[in-house]
C-alpha cells in the first residue's frame, strides 16, 4: 500500500460544505425546535449542563484500556449504579447495554443462565402482553425463547385469567410493561406478581415508561426481578433515529452474579496518612476498580468496556441536578401534563380505554375524518411533531401522546388548539389534508409508489443478479 493513497474526494470549497450542511440541519426537526409529543419516546427538554459536562475533556478523551487512571470516570458509574438502585429498589446495576432492547436481552440471557443452573432445562417461553413495544418479543426470539402473547381486558389491564391460563413450569420470564404503552398502570399489579412467583417464572419490567413513576414507585419493592430503564428517555439525552442510547439493567441480589463484567466498585476505604502534616492526619480515600470476580459466573460481555459513557455521564449529571424531590415532582408534572391534554382532546377525539392516564395516553382514530397518518403531516404544518402513530397495535388507529414535563402549559393548550382545528377539518374539509404537509422541506412521500416501486440497495440488486443466472 502506498503510503500516500490519493484520496477522492470532491473538491468542495469548506465554506460551500458548511452552507450545506448547515441548511440540512434547519430543515430538520428536533426537541429544541418545538413540541415533540412522540408517545413512548419521551422527547424531553435536555438540559444544557448536562452537555457541558459530557464534553469535559476529561470525559471525551480518556482512552477505555486505561480506565484505571481514570478515577473520576469510574466514580461516576460507580455512583450512578448506586443512584439507579436507590430510585429503583433493585440490589445492582449493569451500565453496559446500549439501548433498552439491548437491556432487554442482556435480562433474557440471565434468565436463560439462570434455569440452565436450577436445572428448569423446560422454561422455554416467554410471556410478553399484547400492548408491549416490538422489541420485548424481538429480544425474547433472539434468545431462542418462544413467545407467548397475553391479552389486555377491557380497561387496558393485563386480562388476569388469559395470564393464568398461559403461565406456568414451562415459562421463562413475564415481561411486562408499567405503566403500559396505553399509559396505565395494571389495576392488579400484585395478583400479577404473585401469580409469576407461584409459577417460577420471572418478572421483568420494560422500564421505558420510568418517565411516569421515577420516585414515586420502586419496581424491586412491588416484586420485580430485574428492570432495565432507558437512560436516554426518563433521564434525559437527545435521542432520535436510532440512538444514542442506554438501558441499564438493574437485577435482584440473586442474579447479581450473572451481570456483565468487569464491574467497578469501590475498594475498602483506606486510611491515609497525609505526608507532611504535623501529626499525620488521617484522610479516607476512596478508590474504585474494574472488579473480574464475577466473570466465571457471568453471561459474558454484551458491549465493548463499560457501554455508552457520555449518556451513563449526563443521566448522572441529571440525577445529581435533581435530587429524590425533583425526580418525583417531574414524573408527577409528566403525568399532570398528560391527564391535561388528554381531557383537552377528548373533547372531540375517541379515548379507548377511558381512564386517568400516566404520563401517555392514547386517542383512536374514530370519529375522525381522515386517515390518522393524513392527521400527523397537516399537524407538521402547524408547527408540532406529530405524535406517535399506529402504535400499539391494540388500538385501531392510534395516536399516542407523551408531553412529558418539560412543556409549558401555554406550548400545551396552542397543540390541543390545533389538534382540536384539524378534527374539525377533517369532517368539513377532508380534501385540505391530501397534499399535507404543505409547508416542510419534504413534501408528502406518495406511500403507495414507495411500497410498489423497491428500489433495492445495491446488495439486494447483486444478489438477484447471481440468483437469475443461476
Ligand atoms: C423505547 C422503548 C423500548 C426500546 O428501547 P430502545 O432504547 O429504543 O431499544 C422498549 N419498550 C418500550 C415500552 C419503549 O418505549
Amino acid at each position: 500500500m502506498k503510503f500516500r493513497e490519493k484520496l477522492n474526494i470532491p473538491k468542495i470549497p469548506e465554506r460551500e460544505l458548511v452552507k450545506e450542511v448547515y441548511k440540512l440541519s434547519k430543515i430538520n426537526w428536533g426537541v429544541d425546535d418545538g413540541f415533540y409529543p412522540l408517545g413512548s419516546c419521551t422527547m424531553k427538554y435536555n438540559p444544557r449542563i448536562n452537555e457541558r459536562i459530557a464534553s469535559f475533556p476529561e470525559f471525551c478523551w480518556g482512552h477505555p484500556l486505561l480506565a484505571d487512571l481514570y478515577e473520576g470516570s469510574l466514580a461516576i458509574i460507580y455512583e450512578l449504579e448506586q443512584l439507579l438502585c436507590k430510585i429503583t429498589g433493585m440490589d445492582a446495576f449493569s451500565l453496559h447495554p446500549s439501548a433498552g432492547a439491548h437491556g432487554e436481552l442482556l435480562a433474557l440471557m440471565i434468565a436463560k443462565k439462570y434455569f440452565i443452573e436450577k436445572k428448569e432445562y423446560q422454561r422455554k417461553y416467554v410471556l410478553v402482553p399484547d400492548s408491549a413495544h416490538g422489541t420485548n418479543p424481538a429480544s425474547a426470539a433472539m434468545c431462542r425463547f418462544e413467545v407467548k402473547e397475553v391479552k389486555s381486558d377491557e380497561r387496558g389491564n393485563i386480562d388476569i385469567k388469559d395470564l393464568a391460563s398461559k403461565i406456568g413450569k414451562e415459562s421463562a420470564v413475564f415481561m411486562l410493561t408499567y405503566p403500559n404503552t396505553l399509559g396505565l398502570a395494571d389495576e392488579r399489579i400484585k395478583d400479577i406478581v404473585k401469580i409469576c412467583k407461584d409459577n417460577g417464572t420471572l418478572l421483568y419490567l420494560d422500564g421505558a415508561n420510568f418517565n411516569a413513576i421515577a420516585g414515586i414507585v420502586r419496581p424491586g419493592d412491588i416484586g420485580f426481578d430485574f428492570v432495565h430503564l432507558n437512560l436516554h428517555k426518563t433521564f434525559s439525552t437527545p435521542h432520535g433515529g436510532g440512538g444514542p442510547a442506554a438501558g441499564p439493567l438493574g437485577v435482584k441480589e440473586n442474579l447479581k452474579k450473572y451481570l456483565p463484567y468487569p464491574r467497578v466498585n469501590l475498594k475498602q476505604t483506606n486510611k491515609e496518612v497525609k505526608e507532611g502534616e504535623p501529626g499525620g492526619k488521617e484522610i479516607e480515600k476512596e478508590i474504585f476498580y474494574l472488579d473480574y470476580s464475577n466473570s466465571e459466573s457471568s453471561v459474558g460481555k454484551i458491549e465493548s468496556f463499560f457501554g455508552n459513557f457520555p449518556i451513563l455521564v449526563r443521566a448522572w449529571v441529571y440525577i445529581k441536578m435533581l435530587g429524590e424531590e425533583g425526580i418525583k415532582k417531574n414524573s408527577q408534572t409528566a403525568v399532570l401534563n398528560a391527564n391535561y391534554l388528554q381531557k383537552k382532546l377528548t373533547e372531540k377525539y375517541h379515548l379507548p380505554y377511558n381512564r386517568i392516564c400516566k404520563h401517555e395516553f392514547v386517542l383512536s382514530e374514530k370519529g375522525l375524518g381522515v386517515k390518522v397518518e393524513d392527521l400527523a403531516k397537516a399537524l407538521q404544518d402547524e408547527g408540532f411533531h406529530p405524535p406517535t402513530i399506529y402504535f400499539p397495535l391494540i388500538v385501531k388507529g392510534a395516536i399516542m401522546i407523551e408531553p412529558t414535563e418539560t412543556e409549558t402549559k401555554d406550548t400545551l393548550d396552542k397543540f390541543a388548539q390545533a389538534m382540536l382545528k384539524l378534527f374539525d377539518l377533517s369532517i368539513t374539509n377532508p380534501d385540505y389534508f391530501r397534499d399535507s404537509p404543505k409547508k416542510q422541506a419534504v413534501k408528502r412521500v406518495d406511500i403507495v409508489k414507495a411500497n410498489r416501486d423497491i428500489i433495492p440497495t445495491d446488495k439486494e440488486r447483486n444478489n438477484e443478479k447471481s440468483n437469475n443466472s443461476k
